[in-house]
């Protein structure tokens, strides 16, 4: 019996929002769930339970660090939201979403512009070839300012920001915004709270501003599309549809970004986001073949979208449910899979039978009965497939370009409060590191203590206190002392610079380290002893 799929591939969006902290990501991310009617209330992201902020520690801490996805509509498309976490100790978790999500709204704030984690995310989705938007976000902001966050981008990140929108105003003065393309203005009705807007002509004032962007957007459009320049060389009239398609064409191929404005928490904007998201972000039919391998042949296979192909999927976050258990999300490639059925997983070589296919909404969740190529949905019943797993149909098996997970660089020793916890704890241990491929537990051979190795002191904190509140098991941490030495030697001997720097101490990379600045050429020399180990908290958010 074959399901019917609700959208179509080319109407369905996998993407991500990425951030550096603060910038706003967890309120647009609820902003969104709210315009596209999951969410009936909008709440303070910070005050009450953020929609897509699952654990407890998180809430706590106000930092988003699960990888969950959230499944919602927009205009006729699907969009999946794959959630990232915007803190530094967590960059490993950034990486493994973008190697699922097919495209990213880049979340700034308008007063600070781009910030030191945007550099790290954004060098990551390069990596990984991601296509984005850039949302200016907080542009209500005292000090909020489009320009100033435009070349922000240009110059930092050496990227080619296409502005297509003009923000009306600033601070408590930003009204709304004028979409260059269609040459209208969205006014928003302060009264009702962002949830009214009137698209009317741009007003007289902002005419020749506009015209002037306007013409700004097509020659730096023209600069990259044949078809563009022609028409602009000739005088011709280009069409808005021919603008659409060349900057959809510049976003696929990573030539521009196009830049948008608005206020999350004021609710302006964040609709016109969501049709930037659908007209320029990709579909799983844009984003170039995926590389896998035939483990029998060993020959290599791209992969590509489609339903009727066969099933390829990639298990990238396992989760712990407290009302179902082990959920294991995963991104399908290629073919479909019908819940009860069986999948090879050809990583570990074994099959495993999928119990129950769920699609996981903002506030409740949906049994399917069928996932197609293209979706991502939480699968349960697979006992032993962990992140970075293939799963695929059990007649051809493929082994999926899988994630790098990179060492540990912090280990402590831990030991339960009650010795008669022992037991419980390495049970503990062993699921938090099935979940979390950069975490790991060993015994120490020679004093029989147990270590546990992670990627800072804050993910470390993170697993004790999932510790206590899943397992029950209270755990006391020895000092930190850096795991692995030689991965600093080899990060910091890496072209790279300094993310934060203070006193002959910075962020390099992932890494802590000392280093003496190079009085002649400007620059740094590491002092001899690299002394690695984690950003200190102090440091945490970013204070440059
Ligand atoms: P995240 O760390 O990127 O997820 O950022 P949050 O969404 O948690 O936002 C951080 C802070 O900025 C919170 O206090 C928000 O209320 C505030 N904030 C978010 N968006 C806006 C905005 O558009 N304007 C203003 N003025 N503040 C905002």
């Amino acid at each position: 019996m074959a399901n019917t799929r609700e959208f179509p591939l080319e109407r369905t969006r996998n993407i991500g929002i990425v951030a550096h902290i603060d910038a706003g990501k967890t309120t647009t991310t609820e902003r969104i769930l709210y315009y596209t009617g999951k969410i009936h209330k909008i709440g303070e992201t910070h005050e009450g339970a953020s929609q897509m902020d699952w654990m407890a520690q998180e809430q706590e801490r106000g930092i988003t660090i699960t990888s969950a996805a959230t499944t919602a509509q927009w205009k006729n498309h699907r969009i999946n939201i794959i959630d990232t976490p915007g803190h530094v100790d967590f960059t490993v978790e950034v990486e493994r979403s973008l190697r699922v999500l097919d495209g990213a709204v880049v979340v700034l704030d308008a007063q600070a512009g781009v910030e030191p984690q945007t550099e790290n995310v954004w060098r990551q989705s390069t990596t990984y070839s991601v296509p984005r938007i850039v949302f200016i976000n907080k542009m209500d902001k005292i000090g909020a300012d489009f320009d100033y966050s435009v070349d922000t981008i240009r110059d930092r990140l050496q990227a080619n920001a296409l502005p297509i929108q003009m923000p009306i105003g600033a601070e408590d003065n930003f009204e709304g915004v004028i979409d260059l393309i269609e040459m209208k203005a969205d006014l928003y009705d302060e009264d009702e709270l962002g949830t009214k807007w009137d698209t009317v002509d741009v007003p007289d004032e902002y005419m020749e501003e506009a015209k002037k962007r306007r013409n700004a957007m097509i020659e730096q459009l023209a600069d990259i599309d044949d078809g563009i320049m022609e028409k602009y060389l000739e005088g011709e009239e280009i069409s808005k549809d021919e603008i659409k398609a060349a900057i959809r064409k510049a976003t696929l191929n990573l030539e521009a970004y196009p830049v948008l404005a608005g206020s999350a928490f004021k609710n302006k904007g964040v609709q016109m986001m969501l049709d930037a998201v659908n007209d320029f972000l990709p579909s799983p039919l844009d984003v170039k073949p995926y590389n896998a391998t035939n483990p029998e042949t060993g020959e290599n296979v791209e992969l590509t979208a489609g339903d009727d192909k066969d099933f390829a999927a990639l298990a990238f976050k396992i989760a712990t449910d407290p009302f179902v258990g082990r959920l294991t999300f995963i991104r399908v490639y290629s073919g479909t899979l019908e819940s009860g059925s069986y999948v090879m997983n050809a990583t570990k070589d074994t099959r495993e039978r999928v119990g129950r296919l769920l699609q996981m909404h903002s506030n409740h969740r949906t049994e399917i009965p069928e996932v197609f190529s293209g979706d991502i949905a939480a699968a349960i019943g697979l006992k032993n497939t962990t992140t970075g797993d293939s799963l695929t149909s059990v007649k051809h098996p493929l082994i999926l370009e899988s994630m790098e997970f990179p060492d540990p660089v912090i280990q402590v020793s831990i030991e339960p409060k009650t010795k008669a916890d022992q037991d419980k704890m390495d049970v503990a241990l062993q699921k938090l590191a099935e979940e979390d491929p950069t975490f790991k537990a060993e015994t120490n051979p020679e004093t029989g203590e147990t270590l546990i190795a992670g990627m800072g002191e804050l993910h470390l904190d993170i697993i004790v206190d999932r510790m206590r509140r899943e397992f029950n098991v209270e755990a006391t941490v020895g000092a930190p002392q850096v795991a692995y030495r030689e991965t600093f030697t080899k990060q910091a001997s890496a072209q790279g610079k300094f993310i934060r720097q203070s006193g002959g101490k910075g962020q390099y990379g992932d890494v802590w380290v000392e280093f003496t600045p190079n009085e002649e050429g400007g620059g740094f020399e590491f002092t001899d002893d690299i002394v690695g180990g984690v950003v200190p908290r102090e440091f945490i958010p970013a204070v440059e």
